[in-house]
């Protein structure tokens, strides 16, 4: 089987890695891939969904898988279902579950989902008297995609008038913040939930705990994701049900009734409070750094699951356990990441040990072998074992290994500081 990736990062790596063991032995492409993946497959240079489509079609490609959102929410899966090449990933219309916050959360108040309160808005004076007339903290989103970065939890009425000009009148997200919601803040702990669907049928996949910010204890701006482990001590078997039966399986009937069936994996970052597990957003696509520990943990062979998802015929009989282990992801990151985040230093120590593997993401190869580092988040050291404190010990142990200058990491994946 022919199957082509659509992605660079660490999540693209760690896909490729796990589809690669798949006993079908398929030909892994990548577009545009990064060193780690050029390992597994060919890495392509395709500029635009016109030029991913034609490959598509001439190379005879059986699967499409998307990595991130972006092309799902440009309608990638739709230009490749219309010229009969399965794409897993879900078309336009179900991709806006991600790209647009309001209609999110239109969804959950349709279906029910739990959720914080909230109110959209398209105009900055509503915006702002809205703001006016409740109590702080409070969450300011812009609508649309914004890398990561549109969310700003506001303590006070300044912070979040601030945060409301920066994204309506200074346009600090271009188009994505034309409109925002403004949410209620939730406390409690984030957990990552994924889901498979061929939208119609579904399978879990392991929980994960993400860490979002860029230092220890909560600490520094939000980034893409600093580490992550699996499972989630959180989420036992009876609430993993209670988050499939109360907020991916409505959505999903929802959209399939909009005729919009699901097909990809929907991945709900959840907030636990006191009062149950509420969302926080929705994504349709694997989480980047999640999909770094969830993969070792898998003990079936990914592929046809994917393949029949991305064609609406889940085989959901077939025997899909995971591993009795846990995984833990450390990323490492260049110096002045998040911000401005330095290119070009030089990387060894990669040479991974028993149970753990590093998945590339910001790292180039260049034209004399070396590798180096192009891009904020360098790499993710992933490492799984009977427990948690064996897996974290064991990535933190690798950690050590890797060397590049500006290397900085969080030392509290999957638990205390160290
Ligand atoms: P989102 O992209 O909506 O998941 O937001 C990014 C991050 O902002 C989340 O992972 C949370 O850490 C935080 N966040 C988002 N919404 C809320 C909320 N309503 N209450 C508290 N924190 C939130």
């Amino acid at each position: 089987m022919k199957v082509l990736i659509i992605g660079s990062g660490g999540r693209e790596h760690a896909l490729g890695w796990k589809l690669s063991q798949s006993p079908t032995l398929p030909r892994l492409y990548f577009a545009p891939g990064n060193p780690g993946t050029a390992e597994l497959g060919t890495n392509l240079k395709l500029s635009n969904h016109a030029e991913i489509t034609a490959f598509a079609a001439e190379e005879g490609i059986h699967l499409v898988i998307v990595g991130p959102e972006q092309p799902l929410v440009d309608g990638l899966a739709d230009k490749l279902n219309s010229i009969g090449v399965p794409c897993f990933g879900p078309d336009q219309a179900a991709a806006r579950l991600e790209g647009s916050k309001t209609f999110a959360k239109e969804v959950m108040e349709a279906t029910g989902v739990p959720t914080a309160t909230y109110r959209a808005f398209e105009d900055l004076e509503e915006a702002l008297a809205y703001a006016e007339s409740q109590p702080h903290p409070l969450v300011v989103k812009a609508d649309g995609l914004a890398g990561g970065k549109g969310v700003t939890i506001c303590q006070d009425l300044a912070q979040t008038q601030a945060a409301l000009q920066e994204a309506m009148a200074d346009k600090r997200f271009g188009k994505a913040g034309d409109s925002v919601v403004i949410e209620e803040f939730l406390t409690g702990t984030e957990v990552s939930f994924h889901l498979i669907s061929d939208g119609e049928r579904f399978l879990p996949l392991i929980s994960a705990q993400d860490h979002k910010t860029l230092y220890e204890d909560g600490k520094g701006p939000n980034t893409g994701g600093m580490g992550t482990y699996a499972p989630s001590p959180l989420v036992t078997p009876e609430l993993a049900d209670t988050i499939q039966n109360d907020v991916c399986i409505p959505v999903l009937n929802y959209l399939r009734d909009q005729g919009h069936p699901f097909r990809g994996v929907l991945f709900a970052g959840l907030m636990l409070t006191w009062n149950g597990p509420k969302v926080l957003e929705f994504n349709v696509r694997f989480g980047d750094p999640e999909t770094q520990v969830i993969m070792p943990l898998l003990d079936f062979d990914l592929l046809p699951v994917l393949h029949e998802a991305a064609r609406g015929k889940l085989d959901t009989s077939r025997p899909h356990g995971w591993r009795d282990d846990s995984a833990a992801c450390v990323v490492l990151a260049a110096e002045g990441y998040p911000v401005s985040p330095r290119k070009g230093d030089t990387i060894s120590g990669l040479a991974p040990a028993m149970d753990t593997k590093i998945f590339h993401a910001g790292t180039k190869r260049c034209q004399d072998g070396t590798l180096e580092t192009a891009g904020g988040r360098v790499m993710g050291v992933t490492a799984w074992g009977e427990d948690l404190e064996t897996a974290r010990t064991k990535a933190y142990r690798q950690v050590e290994e890797v060397k590049f200058d500006g290397k900085h990491y969080r030392r509290d994946i999957g638990g205390s500081a160290r």
